[in-house]
């Protein structure tokens, strides 16, 4: 049973790393002319109503995408995510992962997007629509990790896949582990983000398996390994969620000068006032 909806979270500190994190890595895949694949393994909604119940309820976003965009940033990174975002804002919308992709991508490029809840894959293809015939834009309805699997290796053959779960059952640490492993075998060249939460022990079994996940993706036989992570509040017993981060499977050049720069001012706008934060970039597994 799939409970989790991501309209409750959308545009919280989370995805303001996630999203800014996606944009660079894409950002850089359009360096080069040649076509690049886009696949997004769990794609949520792609876009999402602000003034809407769920977000009105949690109101996440106010310490997320407004801390953002209430001034205008000198960091590049930033500030591209500040324009593409601009527009939603205004029209009280946040705009999921396949839509920030859809507004990136180009004419030659491919984006695969995967969705297994009934609800969720109406939505996104209504939300996808507006962004021309869904031939360049593959929307599956089905299990990310099975469906990855499936259509690797990619053609075009560079390219980004974002995995993105809700972690609703322990068990899915685990499962990405298993199927990233897979799905590196299959396209070594291939560039994977994954996102991931940073739990205080009142997730209970919960807490401390994105460390344990990050240390056996370390271990994977690939060419590197880049960790970003942003810890918004203390990590006290009861925080919950303090943070999150994204494990990068074969970082592109320089992504991590590109996050160590705009790192201290995100995280300056999305610390709450008083409390220490903290934001870093390390490499899991250094480039030769
Ligand atoms: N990536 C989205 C973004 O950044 O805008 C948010 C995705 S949300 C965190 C996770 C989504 O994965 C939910 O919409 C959920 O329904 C979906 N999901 C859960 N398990 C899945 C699975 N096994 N395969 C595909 N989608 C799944």
């Amino acid at each position: 049973m799939l409970s989790y909806r991501h309209s409750f979270h959308a545009g919280n500190h989370a995805d303001v790393l996630k999203h800014i994190t996606q944009m660079l890595i894409i950002k850089k895949l359009k360096m080069k002319s040649k076509p690049a694949i886009y696949i997004d393994t769990h794609s949520g909604a792609g876009l999402y109503e602000l003034k809407g119940e769920e977000a009105q309820k949690t109101q996440e976003f106010k310490s997320g995408i407004t801390a953002i965009q209430d001034y205008q940033s000198k960091q590049q990174g930033i500030a591209e995510y500040q324009q593409l975002t601009i527009e939603f804002i205004t029209a009280n919308q946040y705009p999921g992962s396949p839509l920030i992709a859809a507004n990136m991508l180009r004419e030659q490029d491919k984006m695969v997007c995967m969705e297994l809840h009934n609800t969720e894959i109406d939505n996104l293809r209504t939300n996808l629509s507006a962004y021309g015939s869904l031939a360049t834009i593959g929307v599956h309805h089905r299990d990310g990790y099975e469906g990855l699997l499936a259509i690797l290796p990619p053609t075009p053959a560079r390219g980004l896949v974002l995995i993105d779960p809700s972690y609703e059952v322990a068990s899915e640490y685990q499962q990405v582990v298993t199927t990233l492993k897979k799905a590196i075998t299959k396209w070594s060249v291939g560039i994977f983000a994954i996102w991931y939460p940073l739990l205080s022990s009142r997730a209970g079994q919960k807490a401390g398996l994105s460390e344990k996940m990050l240390d056996e993706i370390a271990q994977f036989d690939c060419k590197s390994v880049l960790n970003v992570a942003m810890q918004i509040t203390q990590n006290t017993g009861d925080a919950g969620m303090y943070g999150s981060g994204l494990i990068i499977v074969n970082a592109p050049w320089q992504l991590d000068s590109d996050l160590n720069d705009l790192l201290p001012e995100l995280l300056a706008h999305l610390t709450p006032d008083k409390v220490p934060g903290k934001a870093y970039v390390e490499w899991l597994k250094k480039p030769d």
